[in-house]
């Protein structure tokens, strides 16, 4: 997505080899152009020959992309939250994500009633890099019985293990960019080919 690969460009600040910071537009501060542009490319990249009747995402940063996604698709919207909830926890769909970032697993937690096995779910993420958080999403879905479209991505750092784990378990991924590389506080991209 040649408008997002610019703005990571000016935009984005490339912390080290491996991170990079993109507040100015998607992680604390939103760019809701941009947003809208995104959840149109993510409506149109996704193949399913059955209809998707939900969006899934995490707090927070993925909410803003997945809501443009649900508006596209014209279907709602869920996002798992990453705070313990007060609830049974045999209401709740729960998986463990384990962060590097944060060095630490925590439970993200979707309720029994925003996903059932009739659902055919577009699971929507701001970055992969391990592939922990979308692999946390996917157990939910089959948890709740449900089937997987897809799993959208706004980031994908394909240098990392991610990427490669989820279309292994077989998962169709559709990534807007793909860094190639953050060497030298440059990001640089796969070809269009590639994506
Ligand atoms: P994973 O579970 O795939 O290892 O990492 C995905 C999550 O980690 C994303 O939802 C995002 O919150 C965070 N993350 C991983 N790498 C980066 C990065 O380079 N920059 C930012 N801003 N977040 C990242």
């Amino acid at each position: 997505m040649k408008i997002l690969q610019e703005k990571i460009l000016q935009d984005g600040i490339v912390l080290s080899n491996d991170v990079l910071k993109v507040d100015s537009f998607l992680n604390h501060q939103l760019d809701p152009f941009l947003m809208a542009e995104i959840g149109k490319e993510f409506a149109s990249k996704v193949k399913s020959g059955k209809k998707i009747t939900k969006i899934l995402t995490i707090e927070a940063s993925g909410i803003a992309a997945a809501l443009m996604t649900g508006i596209e698709l014209g279907v709602p919207v869920v996002f798992a939250r990453k705070k313990k909830s007060i609830t049974m926890s045999d209401q709740n769909y729960v998986a463990q994500v384990y962060s590097f970032t944060k060095q630490e697993s925590s439970d993200i937690t979707v309720s029994k009633r925003f996903i059932t096995p009739e659902d055919h779910v577009y699971i929507i993420d701001d970055f992969l890099a391990r592939g922990a958080a979308s692999l946390g999403l996917a157990s939910i879905v089959e948890q709740a019985g449900a089937s997987l479209a897809g799993i959208g991505i706004i980031i994908e750092k394909a240098f990392q293990e991610g990427g490669n784990k989820l279309r292994e378990a077989g998962y169709p991924v559709y990534s807007l960019v793909r860094i190639k590389s953050l060497k030298n506080g440059v990001a640089e991209f796969m070809e269009e080919e590639e994506n």
